[in-house]
């Protein structure tokens, strides 16, 4: 496991803010602007301060702010959060040692495989998460204000930044603070955008999402959980589970999931996947209150609460997510992770990678504008590029029936399902050489491969 530098954060908790910030506590310019203060955003700004560049990090809501998430942090997002230094604050919370995978006649453990990655994980709200992150951001050097929405960016040459002669580029945001009528222009060198799924902010510089390619639809809710109830105390595992039957008896393609906040509550959620042409049959609220009725018995649950949904943006399904002196991250550049839904990981990595791309190279002719889709293919290409190929077969509503009760419920389902948990959570490292993680290196070669001649690679 990795060490843990700086892990002397307080406890997260959010704080009370009553109000946006206003135009006269805004700065006329900074050398990076973050737009976006979830998980990718707050740590853009925390790994940017800390390299010693000027930053402000803006998000259109006053925190602490709701996020509709499963709020699972998996051994990937355990292992950015450590890079952070913020992760044995979360981990004093709650943290769990693996999967315990249901349905089709059985129940499967897998415990989070040991390597590259810790093999333990968390889960925390995201009201208090991302609150947490974005203090540790403005503890990190960054001038933080939130309820101020960028509303605009502006474009021109960016020769002046030091990028050489006529080079065009992003030369500013324009926010519109609070209530307030007039707009506000904060100039910058770097634009680092992670605002989210729908990303406003990207679609003005060209973001095209390809739906396509497969996607998540999700809700979820906070349900009491009692302490002594045999299932609920557990807080070790989060759960999952992949058989889905509505009122009517049928089983539903999607999954639902169970994860223990570590505060007599838990994350209770469904989600299903979805593309252009097949459009996710189900309601997913309604799919959640089902499944609630499944399984709160033995859980001994209280009501859900707080029932949200959304959509996932999957598997760098994404096109234009860089110009010469700016780029997009985390959900923004659809880095979730078609198998599992992850996001929070991959968003926190992708700051940390954005960041050390533009202290390396300087923004240049062509600046980001290849090397950050490159860099991420690089990193995610070829996993994603099979996740979502797979993820794609449970989109038909009778493959997961049929293929369901070969595997949890069977004889071998204890290692299948282990192996499955591995690669479903994208736990194989570059430097893994056992035969399985070789199997999926090699099938994701040979998909983005395929991806290259028939179809459309991530980020392209
Ligand atoms: C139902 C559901 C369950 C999920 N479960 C999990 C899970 O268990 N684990 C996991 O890892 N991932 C999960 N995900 C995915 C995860 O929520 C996202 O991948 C993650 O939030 C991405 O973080 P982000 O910082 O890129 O974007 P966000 O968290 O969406 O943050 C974007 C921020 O940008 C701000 N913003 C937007 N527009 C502007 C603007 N114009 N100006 C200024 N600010 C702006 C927003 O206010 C927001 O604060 C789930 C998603 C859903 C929908």
């Amino acid at each position: 496991m990795m060490s843990s530098p700086n892990e002397c954060v307080p406890s997260p908790k959010p704080v009370a803010r009553s109000s946006a910030h206003s135009s006269a506590q805004l700065p006329s310019s900074a050398e990076v602007v973050v737009v976006g203060a979830g998980p990718t955003g707050s740590a853009a700004a925390i790994h940017a301060a800390r390299a010693g560049l000027d930053v402000v990090l803006l998000d259109s809501q006053v925190f602490p702010r709701d996020k509709t998430c499963g709020d699972g942090l998996t051994p990937r997002a355990i292992a950015e959060l450590r890079r952070l230094g913020l992760a044995d604050a979360i981990l004093g919370r709650t943290r769990n040692r693996g999967l315990k995978l249901h349905g089709f006649g059985g129940s499967i453990t897998a415990l989070w495989p040991s390597g590259p990655f810790p093999s333990e994980g968390s889960a925390m709200p995201r009201t208090e998460l991302d609150a947490f992150l974005l203090d540790a951001a403005r503890e990190a050097g960054a001038k933080v204000f939130d309820g101020v929405p960028v509303v605009g960016v502006e474009r021109g040459s960016i020769s002046k930044a030091g990028a050489g002669a006529g080079v065009p580029g992003v030369t500013g945001v324009t926010v519109k603070p609070g209530d307030e009528t007039s707009t506000h222009h904060i100039r910058t060198r770097w634009l680092l955008v992670a605002d989210g799924v729908r990303s406003v902010v990207g679609k003005q510089l060209g973001r095209t999402w390809h739906r396509d390619s497969v996607f998540g639809v999700a809700a979820r809710s906070y349900v009491d959980v009692r302490a002594d109830a045999s299932a609920g105390a557990d807080d070790e595992w989060i759960h999952s589970h992949l058989e889905l039957r509505g009122a009517d008896g049928q089983t539903h393609p999607g999954y639902g999931w169970i994860f223990p906040l570590g505060d007599g509550r838990a994350n209770l959620g469904c989600g299903a996947l979805a593309t252009a042409s097949r459009p996710a049959r189900a309601n997913v609220k309604k799919l959640l209150r089902d499944y609630h009725g499944q399984v709160r018995g033995a859980w001994s649950m209280g009501e859900p609460e707080m029932v949200t949904s959304a959509l996932l943006p999957m598997g760098g399904a994404v096109s234009n997510v860089a110009g010469s002196n700016w780029a997009l991250l985390g959900d923004a550049a659809c880095l979730v992770n078609p198998l599992n839904g992850e996001g929070i990981d991959y968003g926190m990595e992708s700051a940390r990678l954005a960041v050390e791309l533009i202290s390396a190279i300087g923004a240049g002719r062509d600046g980001l504008t290849h090397a950050w889709p490159a860099l991420l293919q690089r990193h995610y290409g070829e996993g994603f590029s099979l996740a979502r190929k797979l993820a794609l077969t449970l989109t038909y509503p009778k493959f997961l029936p049929a293929v369901g009760p070969m595997t949890i419920g069977a004889p071998w389902g204890e290692p299948l399902m282990g192996v499955a948990a591995r690669l479903m959570g994208n736990l194989v490292a570059e430097e893994d050489r056992d035969a399985v993680a070789r199997l999926w290196k090699a099938a994701g070669r040979a998909s983005l491969g395929f991806d290259g001649i028939a179809g459309r690679k991530p980020w392209a």
